[in-house]
């Protein structure tokens, strides 16, 4: 796995206090059942306050969502090591990341892979987190404005899928679009009535299971 922070604390700038809270928040996310120490690595590492407003810095490390503007919430850390740890139950090397965001769960998923493919309708939201991870030194990841759940065929077929905004269905080009041995992570139904799903693409078809019940975003319609 690639190491992402040569040095962590000039990284961060932050003290041995946040080193406490944000084990704290690692020790939550383990005991709501994400277990891929891998992932609880990561996870530690990554300073989350960078990537919100700095008037939300003091909850970076709580185990919620938080605003990041134009309606948008930066995922709940457990839900994030959830996702990555069940899009890596093998390595996937190619993966597309429907909603970049701030960008802090393209950043949990960026050693797992060699590239990710990171699709954001939002323009100010894709350069804003497309510029953060450039400062801070992540660089297998290719950041395009659009509607990611049409897919984004020029980088296609993806070993893995996952989306952070929430779909009716699962979009037909996503399938198309996923290598065989590819799985896709992303929640599925509206409002409060959401399922996290996995869909497995096997050589004699499509696997479907459910996970738990999430609550995400909607997804944004395409550019028209
Ligand atoms: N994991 C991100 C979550 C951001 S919320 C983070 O931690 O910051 C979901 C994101 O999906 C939002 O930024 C939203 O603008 C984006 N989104 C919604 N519909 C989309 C679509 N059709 N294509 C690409 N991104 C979309």
């Amino acid at each position: 796995m690639k190491s992402m922070f040569s040095n962590k604390s000039n990284v961060t700038g932050i003290g041995m206090t946040s080193e406490r809270t944000r084990r704290r928040l690692i020790e939550q996310v383990r005991e709501m059942g994400v277990t891929d120490q891998r992932v609880l690595d990561v996870m530690l590492a990554l300073p989350r306050h960078l990537y919100i407003d700095e008037a939300l810095a003091n909850r970076a490390y709580d185990n919620i969502s938080l605003p990041i503007g134009f309606g948008q919430t930066i995922s709940q850390p457990y839900i994030v090591g959830l996702m990555t740890q069940t899009l890596f139950n093998k390595p996937r090397a190619k993966v597309l990341e429907i909603g970049t965001g701030c960008g802090y769960q393209t950043s949990v998923l960026a050693p797992f892979c060699d590239e990710i493919i990171s699709v954001e309708r939002i323009l100010k939201l894709h350069r804003r987190a497309r510029d953060l991870l450039y400062d801070l030194g992540i660089r297998n990841i290719k950041f395009r404005h659009g509607d990611g759940f049409a897919g984004m065929k020029e980088h296609a077929p993806y070993d893995g899928i996952l989306a952070a905004a929430v779909s009716e269905n699962i979009p037909d080009e996503l399938i198309e679009q996923l290598a065989v041995g590819g799985r896709i992570v992303m929640p599925l139904g509206r409002g409060n009535q959401q399922v996290l799903i996995v869909v497995d693409k096997t050589a004699s078809g499509i696997k479907q299971s459910e996970i738990e019940a999430v609550r995400f975003v909607p997804r944004l319609a395409g550019l028209s």
